[in-house]
């Protein structure tokens, strides 16, 4: 990554682009914009952006198929601004290799919050974290030795909740949709059992979270699926 990150914002509403360039102005983010799906490929062939910000109701064609475009050639992070409600879009959005999405309206300080975790996880996706000790909290997961303990007292988990907290650790801060969740853990043909998540979900929970009824770092994203949250 270049010292200032680069964003490339996509967005065909004057006022959110305004509001957009003077919020990362402010964190002395460099960025360029792009008004149309078309531009944003173009840009992001010719710019490599260090992360794109992308609307997903552009005026050429679906910000879905930037994201299919993109994925072809890219990894370079991608927001979602999706209007508040469409579970489907985040959804397809995310299943087609977004990393996050914030809802609008959305509020300064989240939306950047976003933006510094997706540069953070891309920068460090290059050290690879097999053989590494994650940590989150209380809670410490030595992938090398696959044992997992919450203040320092050693916790079991069966190789299924296992296998869901390492997929859930790979992809630290994002969300993850259900069907990501269900194909990577169990396998493509269970891709519709959102039930076994809830299950496995719980379970991680009561033996990793101090109150399962509040997680603090295996959060539901509504509608969507579910994030690791590395900070307190
Ligand atoms: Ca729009």
């Amino acid at each position: 990554m270049r010292n200032t990150p680069e964003i490339l914002i996509v967005e065909d509403d004057e006022q959110i682009r305004r509001f957009l360039r003077a919020t990362l102005a402010a964190e002395r983010y460099r960025f360029h914009e792009a008004l149309t799906a078309a531009e944003a490929i173009a840009q992001t062939a010719a710019r490599q952006p260090d992360l794109i910000v992308l609307d997903l109701g552009l005026p050429d064609a679906d910000g879905l198929e930037v994201i299919r475009q993109v994925r072809q050639t890219s990894q370079t992070p991608i927001i979602v601004l999706s209007a508040r409600g469409r579970e489907k879009d985040k959804i397809e959005a995310l299943d087609l290799g977004a990393d996050d999405f914030v809802s609008k309206p959305f509020a300064v300080g989240e939306l950047l919050a976003r933006i510094r975790a997706a540069l953070r996880r891309a920068a460090t996706i290059s050290t690879d974290q097999e053989g590494s000790i994650f940590q989150v909290g209380n809670i410490k997961v030595d992938l090398a030795k696959r044992v997992v303990t919450v203040a320092n007292e050693e916790v079991h988990l069966t190789p299924i909740e296992y296998r869901l907290l390492q997929t859930l650790i790979r992809h630290v801060g994002k969300v993850i949709t259900q069907r990501q969740l269900l194909v990577e853990v169990w396998g493509p043909q269970h891709s519709e059992q959102a039930q076994y998540l809830r299950v496995y979900m719980a379970q991680l929970r009561r033996k990793l979270e101090a109150d399962a009824a509040r997680p603090r770092h295996l959060l539901t994203e509504p509608g969507v699926g579910y994030r690791l949250v590395e900070l307190d």
